[in-house]
Parts: C-alpha cells; structure tokens; sequence
C-alpha cells in the first residue's frame, strides 16, 4: 500500500486535480449560476491552469512548495472570493507541509490547516453554505481514518466533502453572493463545496492509481 507520496507523487495529484476542476468548468458555472454570479467555473479553472503551468516550473524542496506554488497561482490568477479562499486553503496547508513525503496524519493536519487559513481569512463558519462545510468534514474524516493509512484518509475525506456537498443544499447562505438569495439559495448546492469535493476526489483516485502501480 503507498502509505506516502513522494513529491513527484503529490505532485502528480495536484496535477490531477487541476485537471479534474478544469474539465469541471461548466459543471461549477451552473452551479455558480444559480446561486451566486456565474463566475466559479471560470475563475477556478483560470487558477487551475495557471497553478498547472507553475507546478511544472517551479522546483520544489518539499511539499510546502508544492502546495505554495498552487496557492499562489490561484490567488494572483482566480479572482472573485474564490480566488481569496482557494488560494488561502493551499498556501495555509503550505504551512504545514515541510516534509518530504507525505503520510495519512500529515494529508490530515494539513486540510485542517487549510481549513483553519480560511475561516481566518474569510470569516465564514461551517454551517454558512460555503466550501468549508466540504473541507471541514473532509478534514475530520481524514484525521478519523488517518490510522487506516493514506489512501483510506483520503477516500473518506473525498466521501466526506461529497456528503457535505448535500448538506449545502439545506443551508442558507451567509456569505458571498447567495446570501443575497436568502431563502431562494434552498435546494441548490454551494459550488465551492463542489470544488473542495472535485480536488479531494482527485487526489484520492491518484493516491489509489499510485498504488496499484
Ligand atoms: P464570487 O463569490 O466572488 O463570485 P466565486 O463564485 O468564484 O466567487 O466563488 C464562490 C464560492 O466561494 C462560494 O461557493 C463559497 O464556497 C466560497 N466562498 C465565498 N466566500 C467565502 C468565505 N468567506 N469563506 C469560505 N468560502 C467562501
Ligand atoms: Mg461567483
């Protein structure tokens, strides 16, 4: 079982799930559009694809960097909120990736960081219909099943943002556009917890062609 990633490894599921929000643009635009502007698919995949081109020129020592360098992309490149609270999940992970490898409890401590980054950044809360109520649980599923080993951390982050996708769909959104719905934001999911899901699925399904390879 690959209970770590070599940083070409985690490079190659960053790449990954650059790719997966690319091919996901029109996906997050109806979604964006019906809550919010419109402007998700766009602005996620313009940083994606800035965040692919800085990935393959820029060395990395650890996997900080790598997570650096995506962050960076994303916030100089995306624009709108989701520019600020993408850009700030990667380089706040960044943080706390100062290692050469990758295991289940550090993927684990770093989406937490993430996370934490976030809610410092933007002032939302889980429960405010934003990415967080993906990346919140995806951070506690990964720290629950970090003993299972990576790719088990993984899958249950993903399972756990996907879940917490649905959960969306109940809330009333307090920050960013759809909290000018209001009430009418109700049945819809919030497209930045689609996006959290899209990129920990992508890292999951890598981690698992990793190890039957
Ligand atoms: P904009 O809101 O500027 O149009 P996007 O459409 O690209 O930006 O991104 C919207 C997404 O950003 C929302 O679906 C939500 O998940 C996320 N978001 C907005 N504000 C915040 C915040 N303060 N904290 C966390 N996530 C946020
Ligand atoms: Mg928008």
């Amino acid at each position: 079982m690959t209970e770590r990633l070599s940083l070409d490894q985690t490079k190659a599921a960053l790449l990954a799930a650059a790719d997966a929000i690319i091919a996901a643009t029109d996906r997050l635009t109806k979604a964006d559009q019906a809550i919010g502007d419109g402007d998700h698919g766009l602005g996620m995949a313009r940083g994606f694809k800035a965040a692919k081109e800085a990935l393959d020129k820029k060395p990395a020592a650890h996997h900080g960097d790598l997570f650096k360098t995506v962050g960076m992309a994303i916030v100089s490149t995306s624009g709108g909120a989701s520019g600020a609270v993408f850009g700030t999940f990667f380089t706040g992970a960044a943080k706390v990736l100062t290692v050469e490898t990758l295991d289940a409890s550090t993927y684990a401590v770093a989406l937490a960081e993430g996370q934490k980054a976030v809610q410092a950044r933007g002032k939302a809360e889980p429960g405010h219909k934003t990415m967080l109520d993906a990346l919140a649980p995806a951070a506690e599923a990964a720290r629950a099943n970090e003993g299972a080993g990576l790719l088990a951390a993984a899958r249950a982050a993903a399972a756990a943002a996907e879940e917490g996708v649905e959960r969306t769909k109940d809330m009333v959104a307090q920050f960013g556009r759809a909290r000018t719905l209001g009430e009418r934001a109700l049945g819809h999911p919030d497209p930045g917890a689609i996006s959290i899901t899209i990129i920990l699925t992508a890292i999951a399904t890598s981690i698992e062609g990793f190890k039957e390879a």
